[in-house]
């Protein structure tokens, strides 16, 4: 009899671990409550950056003159945006399904929950259900985080998730927090044509990063004249009788017609069941015991958002394929453990920046000699063909053997380019590997080239 393998939240972890687990073999059930594909694919990465596409050509197009056209002003049209947001969701998700059905996995639209550490059932329009398990795997996603200073309403004071588009375009949009998921919203709506402010908790936006890279950023929001209010905290956002006023917590305000919360988010694990399966919680997260994301209940698994990893979409589908792995034993064959280190990662700001693996800042904290090349995109000639040579590449490498330990681009294409160093990274390839390929003439890739001399 083959393994059974239940699956609770059908985001990029549960979808993946479900693929691979049946294609080795085992017998799978993917409960879903909402959409296949997960919040993912129907109201984070997927709208957010259909939203960022839509932005950025309205942004381009407006700053077209440079490249010998001339334009006249443009316009969203927001019943189209949301038309056009909605019909790729549904395709992925579609597609998602599809995939899923032709691996044979049992797909079951409804609320999981485990009974107890073998058992799961699923509250569905039809009622309950109830599947045996040899392994369980929960993957359950997040949402955002709402502190109790504020109480969006949907309209005005809006989550990340009222976004996509909201029902009238912001005059003024406020956003509190400046990482990652702050600044994409500062660069969709500015492209937009919105006025923005942005609450900037430190001295710096994307605090996390590189500063070189975070200036480069600051100059973009600035240039499109966003206001940063920097080393404010927002404490409190009111209602006004047509818009918001935001006070932050050195006693300056903002005020806009909306505010938009983006200030991290928080597992999905209530209600589904840890408790009664003797699983073992780590305040609001799960504890998970090794890298095989296993829980102190050897064979109940977490992946995704809510094993408290690295949140990404990219990430949660590798931690769902080494589960798989795992559950179905092939770990003792052939297998890598999942790095966190070296998961390359992308803001889809203009311009866009990615990294991966050691970052020039962190090396230099930590006192590790690295060799550090930096080449502008304003040496690239497709950067001047393209009519933007904003940012540059940067490899990080050991100088002794020359291995890539590292590296970070700002400029067009990054999410694309950072795809060569995330190969280098996770193969410890040297700085000679990449310097010796031929590149296409002329492309942005030769900047890498060039950066690895
Ligand atoms: C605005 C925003 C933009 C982002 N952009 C990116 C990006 O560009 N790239 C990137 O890599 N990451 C991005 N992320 C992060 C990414 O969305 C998450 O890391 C990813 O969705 C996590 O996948 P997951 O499988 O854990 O869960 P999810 O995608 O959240 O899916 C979880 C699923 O579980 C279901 N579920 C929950 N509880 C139950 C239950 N009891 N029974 C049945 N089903 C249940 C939910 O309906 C949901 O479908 C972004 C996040 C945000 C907020």
């Amino acid at each position: 009899m083959s393994l059974r393998f239940v699956i609770i939240g059908g985001g990029p972890a549960g979808t993946q671990a479900a693929t691979y687990a049946a294609r080795l073999g085992a017998e799978v059930t993917l409960i879903e409550r909402d959409v296949v594909g997960g919040a993912a694919h129907l109201r984070d990465c997927i709208p957010s950056k259909a939203m960022i596409a839509t932005g950025g050509t309205l942004h381009h197009f407006s700053e077209a003159r440079g490249m010998g056209l001339s334009t006249s002003g443009s316009t969203v049209d927001l019943p189209e945006l949301r038309s056009r947001i909605v019909a790729i969701t549904h395709r992925l998700a579609e597609s998602a399904r599809g995939l899923l059905e032709s691996q044979g996995v049992e797909l079951v639209r409804g609320t999981g929950r485990m009974i107890d550490a073998h058992t799961v059932t699923a509250t569905t329009e039809d009622g309950e259900r109830t599947f045996d398990a040899d392994a369980i795997m929960v993957s359950t996603g997040s949402r955002p985080r709402i502190p109790d200073w504020v109480k969006p309403d949907g309209e005005r004071i809006l989550t990340t998730r009222d976004a996509y588009p909201p029902e009238e375009m912001p005059e003024h949009l406020v956003v509190i927090g400046s990482g990652v998921t702050g600044v994409e919203f500062v660069q969709m709506f500015s492209s937009f044509g919105s006025e923005v402010t942005l609450i900037v908790s430190r001295q710096q936006v994307l605090p996390a990063k590189d500063p070189e890279v975070a200036a480069v950023l600051e100059d973009d929001f600035l240039r499109r004249g966003v206001t940063l209010y920097k080393g404010a905290r927002a404490v409190a956002v009111d209602r006004t009788e047509d818009g918001v006023i935001v006070r932050c917590d050195d006693g300056r305000v903002a005020e806009g017609s909306h505010a938009l919360l983006a200030i991290g988010s928080l597992p999905n694990v209530e209600d589904v069941g840890f408790e009664a399966a003797g699983v073992e919680m780590d305040g609001p997260w799960v504890r998970t015991l090794d890298h095989h994301l296993r829980t102190n209940v050897g064979h109940i698994y977490v992946a995704g958002d809510v094993s408290g990893k690295l949140p990404l979409s990219s990430v949660a589908a590798m931690q769902g394929r080494k589960i798989a792995e795992h559950v179905m034993g092939l770990h003792k064959v052939d297998h890598r453990h999942l790095d966190y280190e070296k998961a390359a990662s992308a803001i889809f700001t203009d311009p866009e920046i990615a990294d991966v693996g050691l970052a020039e800042a962190d090396a230099f904290a930590m006192g590790r000699k690295v060799r550090v090349t930096k080449v502008p995109f304003a040496s690239s000639a497709k950067a001047l063909i393209n009519n933007d040579a904003r940012g540059f590449v940067k490899i990080i490498s050991d100088p002794a053997t020359g291995v890539i330990l590292g590296g970070s681009i700002v400029g067009p294409q990054a999410a694309e380019l950072i795809a060569v160093l995330a190969v280098a990274v996770t193969n410890g390839l040297r700085v000679g590997d990449i310097a010796e390929c031929i590149f296409v003439h002329p492309a942005l890739s030769e900047a890498l080239t060039d950066a690895a001399e």
